[in-house]
C-alpha cells in the first residue's frame, strides 16, 4: 500500500471561517481542498507553504464591480483585484443592441475567459425592453442566476425600468430559482429634483447629494421587496446607503422574505463632504451621504447584527475626462448627457474592509470571511464551490498577512481612474499569497504567477439564504 500523497499543505495558519478561527492545515489535491486538520495527521505533500502568523481566509469575492468598455477591462480588473486578494469576480455585465441574453453569456464566457486571471461569473443587467426577458431561461440554464434590475437613472435611455417590468422580471425569476438584484432609487423624484435644481442653477458638485433624498431610497427599497413579496422572488438590494432603507429591509426579513443586501466602503467610510473635495470625481450612485446624518453608523451597525449580508466595491471606475465637465455642472454637460456615476473601489476594497472593519472597530476576522466569501457564494449560488474552507471545496485561499502597515496610494492601482478617494489613508495587513483552484495566483513576492486566462468560467445555481446573527 502507498502512503496519500497530496500536492500542496498549507501549513500552521489560522483558518477562518466565518463562524470560526482555529490553527489547522490545509491539504490540497489538483483543484480541490481534501482535509483540514492537525498538521501532523495529514498526507505528506510535494509542496508546503508555511502560513505561520497568516490568517488562512476562503478565497476573497467581490459580488459587484463593474467591468467593460466604460470601465477597466477583464485583463485589468482582474489582475488588480487579484493583486488585492480577491481570488474570484461576479461584475455587473450588459449584452449589446440587438444581442439576446443566451449571445451575450457566451461572447463574455469566451472574452472574460481569455483575459481573466481570476475566477469569474456575470450578473446581467436588464434594461427597459421587455423582449430581453425571453432570454432569461436559456441564461439561466447557462449559469447566470442574477439580473440586475435600475429604479433609476431616467435620464440613460432604457436604463430606468417601470413597476410592470420589474414585476414581470421577478415573476420569471422566481419560477426559474433565480435572483433578482435592484439599484433602489426613485428615478422619477431624482429626475425631477435634478432639473429644478438645474432651473435654480445650483449645479455645483455640493447640489448633486441633495436631490438624492433618503428616502428614495427607502421609497425603492419599500416597492422592490412588495414586487418581491408579490411574486416570491428572492430580493437583492445593491449598495444600500442609509438607515432608512436598511429598517425596511430589517423588517422584510423579520417576516420571513428573501431579502438580502449589500453595503460598500464608499457608504461606510465616506461622507458628502467627499463633494467639496474630489467634485464630480465622487459622484457616485447612490451618493455619498450627509457627514453629520446616521446613515454610516447604522451601516457598520448593520452588517455587525447581520442584517447587511454582504461588502462588495461597486468598482466603476471613469477616465478623468469623462467626469471632468461635471465640475461647471453636476448632472449634465453641454450636450444634456448625465455626467457619468461611478468612482474607483475594486483595489482598496479588501485592505480597507481588514483595515477599518477588522483592525480598526474591532469587528472579528470571521466577520471578513463572512460578507467577503461565504455570503456572496451562498446569495449568488457558488456555495460550498466557492466561500467556504472545507472538503471538496475549490482550494481557493486568501492568505492573508496581518502585519505590514502601509499608506493607501493611486500609484498603486492598475485600474483606469488614475485617483482613489482614499489617497493616504493608513492601511493595516496585506494580501501574502492567494491560492485559486490549487495554484497560486498572487505570491509571496507580490508577483502574479498566472496568465490571464487562467480564470474560469463559474456557472451558477439557485441562491442559498446567507449566514446571518450577530459576528459577536
Ligand atoms: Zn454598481
Amino acid at each position: 500500500m502507498t502512503a496519500p500523497r497530496v500536492d500542496t499543505v498549507v501549513r500552521a495558519g489560522q483558518v477562518v471561517t466565518a463562524s470560526d478561527v482555529f490553527e489547522a492545515a490545509v491539504a490540497i489535491k489538483g483543484d480541490r481542498i481534501v482535509a483540514i486538520g492537525p498538521e501532523e495527521m495529514l498526507p505528506a505533500a510535494d509542496r508546503v507553504i508555511d502560513a505561520a502568523g497568516k490568517y488562512v481566509l476562503p478565497g476573497l469575492i467581490d459580488c459587484h464591480l463593474h467591468v467593460g468598455p466604460e470601465y477597466d477591462d477583464w485583463k485589468t480588473a482582474a489582475l488588480a483585484a487579484a493583486r488585492t486578494g480577491l481570488t474570484t469576480l461576479l461584475p455587473f455585465v450588459t449584452y449589446e443592441e440587438g444581442e439576446t441574453l443566451p449571445k451575450a453569456v457566451e461572447r463574455l464566457r469566451d472574452e472574460a475567459g481569455a483575459l481573466s486571471v481570476l475566477d469569474f461569473g456575470f450578473h446581467f443587467i436588464l434594461n427597459h425592453e421587455p423582449h430581453i426577458l425571453g432570454g432569461i431561461p436559456e441564461a439561466v440554464r447557462m449559469g447566470v442566476s442574477s439580473f440586475k434590475l435600475f429604479m433609476t437613472y431616467k435620464k440613460r435611455l432604457k436604463r430606468m425600468v417601470s413597476d410592470e417590468f420589474i414585476a414581470r422580471t421577478m415573476e420569471q425569476l422566481s419560477a426559474l430559482g433565480g435572483l433578482c438584484q435592484l439599484h433602489c432609487e426613485n428615478g422619477d423624484v431624482l429626475c425631477y429634483l435634478e432639473d429644478k435644481a438645474i432651473a435654480a442653477g445650483h449645479t455645483a458638485p455640493t447640489d448633486f447629494p441633495p436631490t438624492c433624498p433618503d428616502w428614495t431610497e427607502e421609497e425603492a427599497i419599500n416597492r422592490a421587496i412588495l414586487i418581491g413579496r408579490l411574486t416570491d422572488c428572492p430580493v437583492y438590494v445593491v449598495h444600500l446607503s442609509t438607515r432608512l432603507g436598511l429598517e425596511r429591509i430589517k423588517r422584510a426579513q423579520a417576516e420571513g422574505q428573501r431579502v438580502w443586501t449589500e453595503t460598500c466602503p464608499q457608504y461606510l467610510l465616506l461622507t458628502d463632504k467627499e463633494m467639496e473635495r474630489l467634485g464630480p470625481f465622487a459622484k457616485i450612485g447612490p451618493p455619498l451621504r450627509p457627514a453629520d446624518g446616521p446613515d454610516r453608523a447604522a451601516l457598520w451597525t448593520g452588517s455587525e447584527a447581520g442584517y447587511i449580508a454582504t461588502v462588495a466595491s461597486d468598482h466603476s471606475p471613469r477616465v478623468p475626462a469623462a467626469k471632468e465637465p461635471g465640475r461647471r455642472n453636476i448632472f449634465v454637460d453641454g450636450e444634456g448627457k448625465p455626467i457619468p456615476f461611478g468612482a474607483p473601489s475594486l483595489e482598496t476594497l479588501v485592505p480597507l474592509m481588514y483595515s477599518e472593519g477588522v483592525v480598526n472597530r474591532g469587528l472579528p476576522i470571521t466577520w471578513l470571511a463572512r460578507v467577503l466569501a461565504e455570503n456572496p457564494a451562498r446569495i449568488f449560488g457558488l456555495y460550498p464551490r466557492k466561500g467556504a474552507i472545507r472538503v471538496g471545496a475549490d482550494a481557493d485561499l486568501t492568505i492573508w498577512d496581518p502585519a505590514p502597515e502601509w499608506n493607501i496610494e493611486r500609484t498603486q492601482h492598475l485600474g483606469i481612474a488614475g485617483f482613489t478617494p482614499y489617497e493616504g489613508w493608513k492601511a493595516r495587513g496585506r494580501p501574502w499569497m492567494t491560492l485559486l483552484r490549487g495554484q497560486v495566483v498572487l505570491g509571496s513576492d507580490g508577483t502574479i504567477e498566472q496568465k490571464p486566462g487562467y480564470g474560469q468560467y463559474l456557472p451558477r445555481t439557485s441562491p442559498r439564504p446567507p449566514v446571518g446573527g450577530a459576528v459577536r
